[in-house]
């Protein structure tokens, strides 16, 4: 049976990227050990390091003037990063929270900055919709403003870019980056926990404007200081060597795919299948205004919630694991991450259906 594993984070990998690491499990790149095993100073890591950042840049079209950094930490490694490395261009920062993770950054920088959250969430007819700010709502004095462009644990995607003039636009784009083309010159600083699009835990992938390197506070340990980091090519401590070779591996899988060009066509043909099946449906339902709907994870309810059972323990037997919603949230939640395959997305709709046939 064909398992689709719909995992939030850590989610599925591509299969090619599974393959070619067992095959080159314990003999890597004909060194008769692992990648595990060797330094990370020696030459063929180095080229891996070299070689991964070189095709993350072509891939994502990264301009000359920003950093690249492969850090420890994951997403929320960040959430205390920027405020610790922006601090001397304002000690207040603005937020968008739009969701979960936008929320929880907020906790966080607010150990160390003054936090406005200048827009939330609101309902219309039953659906959420996300506040834009207006540009007049930009505090010019703000060391940045913060948001999350994909919602992970409430389905939410947001489309457009927040304006904020001279305020270096801070982006967590853990859940959909590499999901779609993208101007990386409009943002500051974007960073992403690896385990959902890039490889797996253990990894955070930090893409910063070079101006934005020299406000770090004193006391921010050298591990997570972003100069620091860039002056050592991201080795300033022993790199997680293992998650970024498997991300190296995943960067060479997307552009034999044809690159985000083609990825974005894929991603956007799966959630198109997906919610135009739960948007017929009176049995199921999104609660998100379509312009919000996530690519990545597609959030959905049963009308009769004392179903919820019988649809996870059935649909896990039909090889479609984990859909359970968040806690936070409850329902379902399909994540349809770059790995997961357009027959998974078909998968599930076919067994939606037919649930949907014998129990509605
Ligand atoms: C998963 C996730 C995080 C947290 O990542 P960790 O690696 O667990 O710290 C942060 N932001 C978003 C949007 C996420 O999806």
């Amino acid at each position: 049976m064909n398992i689709f594993n719909f995992s939030a984070g850590p989610a599925s990998l591509p299969k090619e990227v599974l393959l070619k690491a067992q095959a080159e499990l314990i003999d890597w790149n004909g060194q008769g050990t692992s990648v595990m095993e060797v330094s990370h100073r020696g030459k063929p890591f180095i080229e891996l390091a070299e070689k991964s950042e070189a095709d993350l840049r072509r891939i994502m079209s990264i301009p000359d003037n920003y950093k690249v950094l492969f850090l420890q930490g994951g997403g929320r490694g960040q959430f205390f990063s920027v405020p610790l490395n922006l601090y001397k261009r304002g000690k207040r920062s603005q937020h968008l929270v739009s969701g979960q993770w936008s929320k929880g950054a907020v906790v966080e920088a607010q150990k160390y900055m003054a936090c406005d959250v200048i827009g939330e969430n609101f309902t219309v007819a039953n659906l959420i919709n996300v506040t834009r700010p207006e540009a007049s709502q930009i505090d010019s004095s703000a060391a940045y403003f913060h948001y999350c462009t994909n919602e992970t644990v409430d389905g939410i995607e947001i489309n457009w870019l927040p304006e904020t003039g001279d305020v270096p636009l801070v982006a967590d784009m853990s859940s959909n980056i590499l999901s779609k083309q993208l101007d990386v010159s409009k943002f500051g600083i974007i960073y992403a926990g690896a385990q959902k699009n890039i490889g797996p835990s253990g990894l955070a992938l930090v893409i910063i404007r070079d101006d934005l390197l020299d406000f770090a506070r004193d006391d921010t340990p050298s591990t997570f200081h972003y100069a620091t980091q860039a002056k050592k090519d991201s080795m300033y401590n022993t790199p997680p060597t293992f998650s970024w070779y498997l991300a190296s591996l995943v960067f060479d899988w997307i552009e034999e795919k044809g690159g985000l060009a083609q990825i974005e066509k894929i991603n956007q043909e799966k959630a198109k299948r997906l919610y135009s099946f739960i948007n017929n449906s009176d049995f199921y339902s999104n609660r998100i205004a379509p312009q919000y709907q996530s690519k990545m994870n597609v959030t959905f309810y049963l009308a009769d919630e004392a179903l919820n059972q019988a649809f996870l323990t059935q649909s896990n037997d039909a090889g479609l694991h984990a859909l359970k919603g968040h806690r936070d949230v409850g329902g379902m939640r399909a994540s349809i991450y770059n790995a997961m395959p357009l027959e998974g997305v078909d998968a599930l709709i076919e067994f939606m259906s037919e649930f949907e046939r014998v129990n509605g």
